[in-house]
């Protein structure tokens, strides 16, 4: 394994379990208890997802109602379908059993893939796993979703498959969690993973670096927060703004400032220095959608990444060397 700086998501599964892995993000049907200020109508899911699912469902079928179970099962098939079919390679691995070379997971990405009665959403996981031969589930969800039940549910999963939960916390600090409308503080986060990692279940923390007025400093602190949790793996957002979100009226007011990517990069950067080193990287930058409004980085991601890791030779950060 030649040396790194910081772990990525890849080297970690190439150290763990041998394989790269790969994630099929679907949109399961699934609501939120409330809306985040800077989510879009897709509930998070990823831009090239949400541009395939609205070939295959018309926009405002889409996400002005959820559907009935049958339908729900229905939507989740199309999106499998159309995901093997723009990804004849993968499609074939599976079809032809070949050995396989990478991890196969189905990713419920969009909104809060917890929030439902049990026993929905045991329907719901088993259709979606009977579509192909997964490894393993990750999850999105909230810390407020994951009620006993649910947590015990999953772990009956985890007898036969690897389960991730993707868990949103953002930041640690109340003033911006009320501004941001998540509806749960950091104890409840701290409590959640406690309760996942006890089931066997492996989270990943969702952070955004730049929201309010918070400084670097105030993003260092989340970064230690999570770090002192038994976590497995980390997302790293950048804010943006998107049209029709609550956060573009602040935006607008000049309450929410947007990040230049230097600065970012800088932030993100000092971050690392305070992350533990076994915690893995899944996402340093976020995936700008259709209706950006800000900020508007004229680089593309495979440069902007090229630059954070010169920043960090420059620099000479390494992951959790604080
Ligand atoms: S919990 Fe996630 S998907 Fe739901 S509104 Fe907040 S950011 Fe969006």
């Amino acid at each position: 394994m030649e040396n790194y700086r910081y772990l990525s998501a890849s080297n970690y599964f190439k150290i763990k379990y041998g394989k790269s892995f790969q994630r099929l993000p679907i949109d399961a049907g699934f609501f939120c208890p409330g809306r985040c200020i800077y989510c879009s109508a897709s509930g998070s899911l990823s831009p090239v997802q949400a541009s395939l699912l609205s070939n295959i469902i018309a926009k405002e079928n889409l996400y002005n109602f959820r559907y009935n179970i049958g339908e729900r099962k229905n939507l989740i098939k199309l999106q499998v379908d159309e995901y093997f079919k723009r990804n004849q390679n993968i499609l074939r691995f599976y079809e032809n059993g070949l050995k396989r070379k990478k991890l196969l997971y189905i990713y419920f990405q969009a909104f809060t893939n917890t929030y439902d009665k049990t026993e929905n959403l045991a329907e719901i996981y088993d259709y979606a796993l009977s579509l192909a031969d997964f490894d393993g589930i990750f999850l999105g969800t909230r810390p407020d979703c994951l009620l006993d039940d649910v947590v015990n549910l999953l772990f009956k999963y985890s007898k036969k498959y690897d389960i991730w939960i993707e868990l949103g916390l953002q930041t640690i600090h109340d003033r911006t969690l009320n501004y941001i409308n998540r509806m749960h503080d950091k104890k409840s986060f701290q409590i959640a993973v406690e309760k996942l990692q006890k089931n066997n279940i492996k989270v990943i923390a969702h952070v955004i670096l730049g929201l309010l007025d918070e400084t670097a400093e105030e993003n260092i602190e989340t970064i230690k927060f999570i770090s002192n949790l038994s976590i497995n793996g980390v997302k790293f957002h950048n804010l943006y703004i998107m049209k029709n979100t609550e956060i573009l009226k602040y935006y607008e007011r000049g309450i929410q400032k947007v990040l230049s990517y230097e600065d970012y990069i800088d932030r993100l950067s000092q971050c690392i220095k305070y992350l533990k080193s076994d915690i893995a990287i899944f996402r340093l930058f976020s995936d700008f959608e259709p209706g950006t409004i800000a900020p508007v980085w004229d680089i593309n991601k495979t440069l902007l990444i090229k630059k954070f890791e010169k920043n960090l030779e420059q620099l000479n950060i390494n992951q959790g060397m604080i």
